[in-house]
């Protein structure tokens, strides 16, 4: 696998494609928006970037943690690895499983309180635009990073995967919390294959009977496969966001990172 990206070096387009898809998202939610409302877009941003901030003191660690428990683990185990599959072929199988995974992660921080304690938090913001893509409580993605080691340990991942799967998953997650308005039969023809910005707004809706469903990150076969796609036409009323949470003073730094300890 490593052979075949050898020439490119996966994690500066990673992370190229992550700020460039995030710079034009934002260009074109400015443009053309879908909930031409949304005031103040600087300040919103200024806070989930703080929060993406403090996260990425959590994911450089873990990273150079994870490639190093990888790098371990590939002497010992094999995972996939052992099917003796083409290198394209296992890269699909692994990307496709961290795919499932990130599912049933998501599903599980909005079916189990403790965890959603912490998922709420990106729930809270009642402006959604692509910003809101990097905001997240600093304890959900620690925890999330924590359970990950050991999975793509077993699963036979290498670095390359989890890159190619970055790079690919990313621009999707931007995209779908993005508040640019697209034609609805474009938004019916991407939520074939991924989750689209119409699913995704539906999966932010104030109501819980809506916000508990379309758990995808990068493929939305994965709720049509577990029952929990959900989806309609007109989302013009359509409130997101959680109840009692817009208050501005709990809209700031220090209380969104407190949020989950108060009773
Ligand atoms: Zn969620």
């Amino acid at each position: 696998m490593a052979e075949i990206f050898f020439s490119i070096d996966l994690r500066i387009l990673s992370y190229g494609t992550t700020i460039a898809a995030g710079m034009l998202l934002w260009i074109l939610e400015g443009l053309n928006p879908f909930f031409s409302e949304q005031k103040r877009r600087s300040l919103h941003a200024k806070l989930n970037l703080s929060m993406a901030a403090l996260n990425l003191l959590i994911l450089l660690p873990s990273s150079i943690l994870m490639a190093f428990m990888l790098a371990w683990s590939k002497t010992a185990w094999a995972g996939i690895g052992m099917l003796t599959l083409p290198p394209a072929l296992e890269a699909i199988l692994i990307i496709l499983l961290i795919d499932l995974w990130m599912y049933v992660w998501h599903r599980l921080n909005h079916e189990m309180a403790f965890l959603w304690r912490f998922h709420s938090v990106h729930h809270s913001d009642a402006t959604l635009d692509v910003t809101t893509s990097w905001r997240f409580h600093y304890l959900e993605i620690l925890i999330s990073e924590l359970l990950r080691i050991p999975l793509v340990m077993m699963i036979g991942a290498g670095i390359e995967h989890l890159l190619l799967y970055s790079l690919f998953m990313t621009p999707v997650i931007e995209f779908h919390h993005s508040n640019v308005s697209i034609p609805p039969a474009l938004d019916r023809l991407a939520r074939l294959i991924i989750p689209s910005p119409m699913m995704h707004r539906l999966h932010h809706s104030r109501l819980r009977s809506e916000h508990d469903s379309n758990y995808g990150s990068m493929l939305s076969v994965w709720d049509r496969l577990f029952g929990s796609f959900l989806m309609r036409d007109n989302l013009d009323d359509l409130r997101l966001g959680l109840d009692h949470e817009s208050d501005s003073d709990k809209q700031r730094l220090f209380a969104l990172l407190v949020r989950p300890f108060r009773p």
